[in-house]
């Protein structure tokens, strides 16, 4: 078992209810979903946050946004509109160490977020 939670999930060691998976990058919904749409678009390797991505990830950073991409319209919320956030550090909330996008729609969203 390694000590990152989303290593474990994406090493099969975790359940999740996995939406996608592909050898860069993994999905699954969000444990305590913030809206009817609330899932988690992980890569695989270890990377703490997107604060650490160097340019020799952009391969993985642009799999995140085409898989969220397409995840949005397997949930049908293209047209009513969807967010995509990403949490780095303490002030902004950031609970797990491991790089993850929350896509996150279904509902309403107001802004700035709190
Ligand atoms: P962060 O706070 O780091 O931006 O987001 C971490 C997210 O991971 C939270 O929305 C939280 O609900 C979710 N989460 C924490 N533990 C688990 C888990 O074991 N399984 C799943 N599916 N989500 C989790
Ligand atoms: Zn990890």
């Amino acid at each position: 078992m390694t000590a990152c939670l989303f290593c474990s999930i994406a090493a099969g060691e975790v359940s999740a209810s996995f939406v996608h998976q592909d050898e860069l990058v993994i999905a699954f919904r969000d444990i305590n979903p913030q809206a009817p749409t609330h899932i988690l678009v992980v890569p695989r390797e270890h990377i703490v946050s997107a604060a650490e991505l160097s340019a020799v990830q952009d391969p993985v950073w642009a799999r995140l946004l085409h898989v969220s991409q397409q995840l949005a319209a397997a949930e049908g919320i293209v047209e009513s509109g969807y967010r995509i956030v990403t949490n780095v550090g303490r002030d902004a909330g950031q609970s797990v160490s491991h790089l993850h996008l929350h896509l996150l729609g279904g509902r309403a969203m107001s802004w700035p977020p709190g």
